[in-house]
């Protein structure tokens, strides 16, 4: 599934190519993935042009310029588990959604599973998904207090609490293992169990881990692509997500893999307590 780093690196490659291009067509393959009825969706968006590419955790907002006497829109874009947005001039056979431009380009929306979700909206800030999300972790606001306000009080498992997009945004199952086990802390642990200095190695780990990924365009385990289709190679810095039973790069024992709130966790034993 995409985390910040991806949908990030998905979003500055869209970035350099969007902005000033114009929408002159729309193919709609797959209509139950839009919150829109379709031809409200399709004429909310024709020859409209597109503006700055956002982000907010793992939702992409595509603004649209204001075009007398039409408002300012945005096209928000959930790509859940297997969703992915790609500026190609090239057809698609696996397209769900395709945004012809001005310039030949296509934008091109694809979702193997169709979880995902495209949705016009006049006001992104105002949405219930936007407005319950908890900070964004790369932004200095995002503190030690802020972290420790976060986990005071929750007997929740700190790996639970870390997917919680009400209390942090962005981060997904393997950014949270990835980031405890940096931070040394058992997956398990209560929230508010964690001490000042652990919570402090816990926040650089989270800042750490997702610049470092960002860097990398992400981890491309099989769906993730980024927006011009090319895999991210963070998978080879990985330390514990998707290898259970390998050994351990830090004390060489084996990986464990257990299930936590129905998704998998992975850890080392030995090196997170
Ligand atoms: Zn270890």
């Amino acid at each position: 599934m995409p985390e910040l780093p991806e949908v990030e690196t998905i979003r500055c490659g869209l970035q350099r190519s969007l902005p000033g291009r114009r929408i002159t067509a729309i193919t709609i393959q797959r209509p139950s993935l839009l919150n829109n009825p379709p031809r409200r969706f399709r004429r909310c968006l024709c020859n409209r042009t597109f503006g700055a590419v956002l982000r907010r955790g793992k939702l992409l907002i595509l603004s649209l310029l204001p075009d007398e006497p039409a408002a300012p829109r945005y096209l928000t874009v959930h790509l859940r588990m297997s969703g992915g947005l790609t500026y190609t001039a090239q057809a698609r056979s696996d397209a769900r959604v395709i945004f012809k431009l001005d310039n030949g380009m296509q934008l091109i929306y694809t979702d193997q599973r169709c979880l995902g979700q495209l949705e016009v909206v006049d006001n992104w800030q105002c949405l219930p998904l936007v407005r319950s999300m908890g900070p964004e972790p790369l932004e200095p606001n995002f503190t030690l207090a802020c972290l420790m306000q976060i986990l005071s009080g929750s007997g929740t498992p700190i790996k639970n609490v870390l997917l919680d997009q009400h209390k942090i945004a962005g981060i997904g199952n393997i950014y949270a293992a990835e980031a405890l086990f940096a931070a040394g802390i058992d997956p398990r642990r209560p929230a508010a169990g964690l001490s000042h200095a652990e919570a402090g190695k816990l926040l650089a780990a989270i800042k750490s881990i997702l610049r470092a990924a960002i860097h990398c365009r992400g981890t491309t385990f099989n769906n993730y692509r980024d927006s011009r289709g090319k895999q991210g190679s963070f998978v080879r810095r990985l330390n514990v997500y998707g290898r259970a039973a390998a050994a351990c790069m830090q004390c060489a024992q084996p990986i464990q893999r257990i299930v936590q709130a129905g998704r998998s966790t992975y850890f080392c034993a030995c090196c997170q307590r």
